[in-house]
């Protein structure tokens, strides 16, 4: 694990960036991307900002300033550095994995992910921080990085949905927001553009997911499971398909949520919540990855077939 210094100094003596963030981007995975071009702008650098999927992500996060530039693309450029931004693992920059893989001493690693071992030549690691938008603030302040209205507010994005609207962090979280509300970030548009703005199909894709939830005890865990197949995950916006799993978190009597949902025939993404234990374990065992209280993966099969297969590792665990 490196310094900020050490981050630092690699961000220096690089003249054009490459920024990279996860596949299905959340607000912490843009806000980085769009926070760091941002910076690097600053510093006179030529800065780049991708994401290694060639398929569109929640349309909400474009209104995260810097958001409209970001690429979706499956090869990289030619740059002096490369910068994954909230991205756990390699594997988590998707179609650009490779070419990554081929560049690793070009390569600095910013992320809060407990599950990172740390896949590029400067790795900088906390895995206390509440976002990696948190990380890299500190990491402008040693860059001598002025914020502007925009920076800060992708900074804020991350840090408002990475702690779930600031129900979990530690109290410096509070102290690094009054810091980015005091650039003049109207934070009640932005909590309604990336948290609270719905459709009616939205709305009523969210009434049929929750009629549909059912409890499974498994291994003496009790777990609260929406089964969203590809007809139900079509009829909502990405964000609103991404929000179900909040409602999942924290049913009474259960200690773990599930949200199973078909983006393919057949191919699932699972989100898995609790506050009670820890779902890293259960997604890692599960060929994902994440945080303790918040994880997933992906699985093949039918919807018996992939819930019976979380059900089977819970008993395991
Ligand atoms: P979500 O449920 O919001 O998609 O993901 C929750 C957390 O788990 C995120 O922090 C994300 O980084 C991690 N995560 C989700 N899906 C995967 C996956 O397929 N692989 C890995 N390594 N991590 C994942
Ligand atoms: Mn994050």
């Amino acid at each position: 694990m490196h310094s900020y210094a050490e981050a630092a100094a690699a961000v220096t003596a690089a003249r054009s960036v490459a920024v990279v963030g996860h596949v299905r981007p959340d607000a912490d995975a843009i806000g980085s991307v769009c926070a760091t071009v941002g910076a690097l702008r600053q510093l006179g650098k030529e800065a780049v900002g991708l994401i290694g999927q060639t398929w569109p992500y929640a349309e909400n996060l474009q209104t995260i300033p810097g958001a409209e530039e970001v690429q979706l693309v499956e090869e990289l450029p030619d740059v002096d550095l490369i910068i994954t931004v909230d991205c756990g693992s390699l594997d988590r920059t998707g179609r650009l994995a490779g070419d990554i893989a081929a560049r690793v001493e070009d390569t600095l690693v910013v992320d809060h992910h407990a599950s990172n071992v740390g896949f590029g030549a400067v790795n900088l690691l906390d895995f206390q921080a509440e976002s990696t938008t948190t990380i890299l603030g500190r990491l402008f302040e040693e860059l001598g990085v002025e914020l502007d209205v925009p920076i800060a507010h992708a900074l804020y994005a991350g840090l408002l949905t990475d702690t779930g609207s600031f129900r979990w962090g530690r109290p410096e979280m509070h102290t690094y927001a009054a810091r980015l509300m005091e650039t003049g970030l109207d934070v009640r548009a932005i909590a309604v553009d990336l948290l609270d703005a719905n459709s009616l199909a939205d709305l009523r894709m969210i009434g049929r997911a929750l009629a549909s939830v059912e409890i499974h005890e498994a291994g003496g865990h009790r777990l609260a499971l929406i089964v969203a197949d590809q007809e139900l995950v079509c009829s909502g916006s990405l964000p609103a398909v991404e929000g179900l799993v909040d409602f999942v978190r924290t049913v009474e009597g259960t200690d773990l949520g599930a949200v199973f949902k078909e983006s393919a025939p057949d191919f699932w993404h699972v989100s898995l919540r609790s506050v009670d234990m820890d779902v890293s374990r259960l997604a890692v065992a599960l060929g994902g990855g994440g945080h303790i209280p918040a994880a997933g993966y992906s699985a093949h099969g039918t919807a018996d077939e992939v819930t019976d297969a979380l059900l089977a590792e819970l008993r395991r665990q």
